[in-house]
Parts: C-alpha cells; structure tokens; sequence
C-alpha cells in the first residue's frame, strides 16, 4: 500500500527509506491513512498519528466523525469493501502489507481493541473465563487448557474481579464488570499497544471513573500504549497525554491533552471542549453548550473547510478553501484559517 495517492492531510515528512527504519520507531505510527467504505464513503482522510510506549493518546470526536473506523482500520479488522490507504507501522512494521499469519500473531499480541459496547462483544452463550482464554490458547502453542484458565482467572484479578467470575455467562454481570472483562480479554496476550474505542460511554459516571482508572494503572504499570476513544472530551483531558480531535474523518487539531481541553485552537474542539465541561473544574465554569447540526455524511461531504457549514467563526473563504494541520502554538496544530489570525477568532462566551 502507499500513501501516495491521496492528496489529503499532510504530505508524509521526509524520511530515509521507510521500509528499512533506522534506531527505534515509535510504537505506533500513523501516516496519512484513508479508508474508503465501498469506493465512495471517505471515513478516514489522510489521518498522522504518532504513540510511544507508555503514552496515552485520546482520539476525540462526534458520532461518525470516523473513530471506530480508524480504530478497527489499525489491525485491519474493517470489512472487505473498506479499502486502506497509507501506513500503519507497529514497531515499524507496516500492519497494512502484512501476511495473514503475520498479522493474527500482532493482533492481540502486538496491539489489542477494547470494543465499543461490551454486551455486544462478549459470546453471550460462553462463560467469559474461557472467552479470556481463547486468545490464550490462540496465541500460544504451548498453553494447556488448564493454563489458559488458571491465567484467566489472574487477568479478571487485575482487572478487579473474582478470578471465580470466569464461570459467569456475560448476562450475569453488570456493565462495569462486563466492560472489566473486555479489559482483562485485551490484556491477555501482553499487548504492547490498547486501543479503546469508547470504553466507558455505556456506562454510569461513577463506574466510568473506575474503569479510567483501572485502564490508567494498566498502562502505567506494564509500559504499553493507549489510544482511547470517546465523544467526551473532558475523560479524555483527564486521561491521555495527548488527543487528537477528528471531524469528518481528518484530525482537525492536536496537542497536549489539557491544552486542547482548554484552550482548543480550532473552533470544532472549541465545541467539544464546551459541550463537555469537566465538573468541579473552576476553568470550565461556563455552561455546557451544544452544537447545532451533525457532522456530515462522509459521502456527501461539504466542500472547502468541511467543519464550515456548522462553524460560528468561518469566514467566506472558508466555504471553497480546505486547510491542512498547521503549527498553532506550544506542541499544538490545528487545521483552521483562523488559527494564523488569533485575535479574530475568539468567539467563546464565558456564560
Ligand atoms: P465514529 O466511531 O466516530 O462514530 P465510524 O467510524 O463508526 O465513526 O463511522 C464513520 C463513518 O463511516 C460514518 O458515516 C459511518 O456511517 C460510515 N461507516 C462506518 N462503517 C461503515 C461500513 N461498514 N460501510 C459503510 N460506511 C460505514
Ligand atoms: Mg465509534
């Protein structure tokens, strides 16, 4: 695959010769990915990324502004019809080019998913012991039945369950435990790299709260990287290092993670950040605000700026003229024309 066929997103920085990386790559490294649904649907458009062993990266965005796709297009676990475009490089090796074999022994082991919605995940008709065990036995040729399940029942530990709830069938678990076992099943082969998509939006805040922490011990304690999805930009602030935020399938701005909370540079992360004050916050007093309009159909996608048609601050330019990421100040870049003209871009209310 190359990343020479779209013109999307930033051009690739110049480097040696990929195919041979020199010194050590970054855990993850994103470049200018696309993925196409059935020829016409761009869900994913010219998308950089970049993830170090023990970093947490937050991707952020509304519904259908591309998350789960990229997320999924990361081990290549979209459906046939989504074709891919660019590099995914784990340890620097192109998930993208892979052979089959090569690539069952990365997912899981390599990189694993935390998927959106745990009920809906978890085998309903098997006790979740030997769904954690599965990719156990899968992985490595050498482990015995008896093993898998002895480690299972260590891995529902770590995640804070009874190791005697590997016998429970998933009805028989609340949300939260459902959502720790979708951990303790991500945790299984020693991923060097979680991806997890929306972990807690089905859940009530204060398991919420839990399962952050929990997903931020994990990460602390055995090194691995974090890419964490989620709509809400403030458990994002709260849990990431850095966050990327997507619109109609591209990032749009990224940065350090409490800067891009507080002070977005681009006026849909602006959005974000105020649709989602962080409660208790005194910096984030002013009354949650809602985004009139939906994000757009990626098959039917506005031209120019495609944030423009929803955005408080666009100028007329803005209707015909696409910006790429740019340097917005700090470690920060935000794909907006504004950004080059701060003193006209602050439309934020206080109230
Ligand atoms: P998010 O996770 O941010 O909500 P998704 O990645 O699920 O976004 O979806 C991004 C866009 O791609 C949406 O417009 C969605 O309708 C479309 N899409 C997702 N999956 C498919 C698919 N299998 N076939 C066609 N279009 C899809
Ligand atoms: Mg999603």
């Amino acid at each position: 695959m190359t990343a020479t066929t779209t013109t999307t997103g930033p051009e690739p920085s110049a480097s040696p010769d990929l195919s041979k990386p020199v010194g050590d790559p970054p855990l993850l490294e994103v470049r200018n990915l696309t993925v196409t649904y059935g020829g016409t649907v761009p869900a994913v458009r010219g998308v950089d990324l970049r993830v170090e062993a023990g970093q947490k990266l937050g991707i952020a965005g509304e519904s259908g502004c591309g998350k789960s796709t990229l997320a999924l297009a990361l081990l290549r676990l979209l459906p046939a019809t989504a074709k891919l475009t660019g590099e995914i490089l784990l340890d620097g090796e192109d998930v993208l080019t892979m052979k089959w074999g090569r690539l069952r022994a990365v997912r899981w082991a390599g990189a694993s998913i935390v998927f959106q919605g745990a009920m809906h995940s978890l085998n309903a008709v098997h006790r979740v012991g030997d769904q954690i065990a599965e990719p156990i036995l899968l992985h490595n040729a050498k482990a015995t039945p008896a093993a898998a399940r002895k480690r299972a029942g260590e891995l529902l530990e770590q995640v804070g369950l009874p190791a005697a709830r590997a016998q429970a069938y998933p009805h028989e678990l609340s949300g939260g435990q459902r959502q720790r076992v979708m951990i303790a099943m991500a945790l299984a082969c020693d991923p060097r790299l979680i991806v997890a998509d929306e972990p807690t939006t089905a859940l009530d805040v204060m398991i919420q709260a839990q399962i952050l922490r929990l997903i931020e011990r994990l990460v602390a304690d055995q090194d691995v990287g974090l890419i964490m999805i989620s709509h809400d930009l403030a458990v994002l602030a709260d849990t990431c290092d850095r966050l990327s935020v997507m619109y109609a399938g591209r990032v749009v701005e990224e940065g350090p993670a409490r800067q891009v909370y507080a002070e977005a540079r681009h006026p849909y992360g602006r959005a974000l950040s105020a649709a989602f004050p962080r409660i208790g916050d005194p910096a984030s007093r002013r009354a949650p605000r809602g985004l009139p309009g939906d994000p757009p159909d990626p098959a039917a996608l506005p031209g120019g700026c495609t944030f423009h048609p929803r955005c408080p601050v666009a100028l007329d330019s803005c209707a015909t003229e696409d910006q790429e990421l740019r340097e917005a100040g700090g470690e920060r870049r935000a794909a907006c024309v504004l950004v080059d003209a701060p003193a006209a871009d602050d439309s934020r209310s206080t109230s």
